[in-house]
């Protein structure tokens, strides 16, 4: 029997103390609050996320505000912008969408923020913390996908764990998170990649394989060891002619065949995603604490 790790009522226990903290602090007269998301656009891939954020910070008491980047945005404009940003006291959180187009150059520009607005926690500076175990914002994604396992599977401490991906806004900081000593998981982590040259052999022996692809059925009996349970933090869209839209989300794992085989699965959508956007909102929450609320210093 394989079970459901399900995202949702986590989400929603990081989201009410979100707002308790908020409420708090408006008790004793700071301001609410300020997320501002910067991205390509409504018709974007993510669209569906800038929806689940908006939905997310009303619960939660964050005022949140987004902005679309000009279609000939440079990135040089995009920095200039980002540093504006970066120096309006009215925003405690901004959240850069990524992928971005590769010429706006995602690190240069997330990189503009100072370390408590970078509240997706991928920026050099935020990346270097991580490394040094002490990070401001844990990078939403990574924590989101180890705050989930640890919520169903129970302690990480010396398990035999997998990142499969490494990218530097994903899959790296995920295993960072994973063996960082004193950040609640200290696991021994294999990382894969596509120069992994045999999947299978690579992921043999691990308990808790967390798959940051974007490869729809990636992982499968064939490659994922029996008992094994699969966070899947890969989002893809695939034709569906029954879903309203056309399309649905899918993950990494092929759900079919590791059903019965591997111990847990976590749902896509509904399971790493609502606990991604929840992580978003404590981050914010956290800078807002970190830069005063508002309230004269
Ligand atoms: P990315 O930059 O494209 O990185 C993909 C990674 O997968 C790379 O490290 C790549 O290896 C590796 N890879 C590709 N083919 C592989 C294979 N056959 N075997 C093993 N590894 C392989 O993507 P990303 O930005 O990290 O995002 C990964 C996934 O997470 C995407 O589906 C994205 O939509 C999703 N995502 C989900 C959330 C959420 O909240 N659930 C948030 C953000 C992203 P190389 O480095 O060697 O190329």
């Amino acid at each position: 029997m394989t079970g459901r790790w399900d995202g949702r009522a986590l989400a929603d226990s990081l989201l009410e103390a979100a707002q308790r903290s908020v409420e708090f602090g408006r008790s004793e007269g700071a301001r609410p609050p300020a997320l501002l998301a910067v991205h390509t656009g409504e018709a974007s891939p993510f669209a569906f996320y800038l929806r689940q954020q908006r939905k997310a910070a009303g619960r939660a008491g964050i005022r949140y505000t987004d902005e679309t980047l000009a279609a000939d945005a440079s990135s040089t404009s995009l920095r200039a912008r980002l540093r504006e940003i970066d120096s309006d006291p009215t925003i405690d959180g901004v959240l850069l969408e990524h992928p971005l187009p590769e010429h706006l150059g995602f690190l240069s520009a997330v990189s503009t923020l100072r370390l408590e607005k970078d509240v997706d926690g991928v920026g050099a500076s935020s990346l270097g913390r991580l490394v040094a175990g002490q990070p401001i914002h844990a990078p939403a994604v990574a924590r989101a996908a180890v705050l989930l396992a640890r919520h169903h599977g129970g302690d990480l401490v010396g398990r035999r764990v997998a990142v499969v991906g490494r990218s530097g806004t994903v899959g790296l900081p995920l295993a960072l998170l994973l063996v960082a000593r004193g950040l609640g998981a200290e696991a021994t982590v294999t990382i894969a990649h596509s120069r992994t040259p045999n999947l299978a052999a690579a992921l043999a022996g691990s308990e808790v394989i967390f798959t940051a692809v974007g490869t729809p059925g990636l992982l499968d009996r064939t490659n994922v060891p029996r008992g094994a349970a699969v966070v899947d933090v890969g989002l893809s869209s695939v034709p569906d002619e029954s879903a309203p839209s056309g399309q649905r989300a899918v993950g990494d794992a092929n759900s079919e065949s590791l059903e019965g085989w591997a111990s847990a699965l976590t749902p896509v959508p509904g399971g790493v995603g609502p606990v991604t956007v929840a992580t978003l909102m404590e981050n914010t929450v956290h800078a807002w604490s970190l830069l005063g609320r508002g309230l004269p210093t």
